[in-house]
């Protein structure tokens, strides 16, 4: 949130846990014309005093955006600086930033954070909160996006003159671009919390779920093996975007969950296939018909037979 090149930030409600400490949430809605009187920047005397004790949550883009200006493939950043979670309210499988032992983020120093430009979309986002509400899981369905203030008592950043609207905010902060590229990722979040407990991801799918939301690089290989692209309608232009380009791959990876999680149209299972499976099942139903009516005969054997013999004595 600083407007420095080496700021700071953080915050205790990343994107997935507003509720954290709600008693320090500022109770009134915010919109995008509403204003703000903050700023962060190296000389305040609280500086990084927030980038710990904090759960920061990763998207999609964060990973990609972090690990490319470390250099660091995708299972090596996974391993270094982060933590396994269920995002909030969810059975969907993430990361947050491992902190050290003592409780700061990785990629803070007295200097501020050595990822800032890269830095993840929570830390972005604070001391401002968004609150997303979908009000049913169909697709279209109405929402209603609203703003919040956190306001904790050791940021200093509140004192300060500076005022400006949520709509600059954003913009300052880099959050419109953060968002839209994490847009669709956080749609299928938000959908999946809309269904509550009422249906539980099965184990293979929370793996898909996890790979295609953390390690493109397993994906890329996932995507490109000769069963996947039998199994789906993909074109060869497509296919040709996400050898090379990870945001493409990204997107495309987006539209894989939403049509294996929510059976979207996104992306098509080839004619053949269905045909196939669709072949299978009849054949399996066929044959546990004629199991089943064999052992009809067998009984109804049994029993004409239990009857004569009951007869003769
Ligand atoms: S990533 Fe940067 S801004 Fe975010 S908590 Fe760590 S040091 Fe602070
Ligand atoms: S506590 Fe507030 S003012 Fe201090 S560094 Fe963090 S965001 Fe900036």
């Amino acid at each position: 949130m600083s407007d420095s090149k080496t700021g700071e930030i953080k915050t205790a409600k990343s994107l997935f846990k507003t509720q954290n400490n709600p008693s320090n949430i500022v109770p009134s809605k915010l919109f995008l014309d509403s204003r703000i009187k903050f700023r962060c920047h190296p000389e305040v005397s609280c500086f990084t005093a927030c980038c710990g004790n904090i759960d920061i949550i990763l998207t999609p883009y964060d990973i990609l955006r972090i690990r490319k200006a470390l250099n660091l493939p995708a299972d090596e950043f996974l391993l270094r600086f982060t933590t396994p979670l269920f995002l909030e309210k969810t059975d969907m499988p993430g990361v947050k930033l491992h902190l050290d032992e003592e409780g700061r983020c990785p990629f803070v120093t007295e200097k501020g954070c050595t990822i800032y430009e890269h830095r993840p979309t929570t830390c972005r986002y604070y001391p401002v909160g968004m609150s997303f509400f979908h009000e049913a899981a169909e697709e279209g369905a109405a929402s209603e996006e609203f703003y919040f203030l956190v306001k904790e008592e050791h940021c200093k950043g509140h004192d300060e003159e500076q005022v400006m609207t949520i709509r600059e905010w954003r913009k300052d902060q880099g959050i419109d671009e953060s968002d839209e590229m994490n847009r669709e990722w956080m749609e299928l979040v938000m959908r999946r919390k809309s269904f509550g407990q009422q249906a539980t991801l099965s184990e293979p799918a929370q793996k898909i779920f996890f790979m295609a939301s953390t390690d493109l690089d397993k994906f890329r290989s996932f995507v490109m093996s000769d069963s996947f692209r039998d199994t789906y309608e993909i074109e060869q232009a497509t296919i040709d975007g996400i050898a090379e380009d990870d945001v493409a791959l990204m997107k495309f990876s987006f539209k894989y969950l939403a049509s294996s999680l929510f059976g979207t149209q996104d992306l098509k299972i080839k004619e053949e296939k269905i045909r196939a499976k669709s072949e299978e099942m009849q054949r399996t139903r066929g044959d546990a018909e004629k199991r089943a009516e064999e052992t009809y005969r067998e009984l109804l054997k049994d029993k004409e037979e239990l009857i004569a013999a009951t007869k003769k004595a």
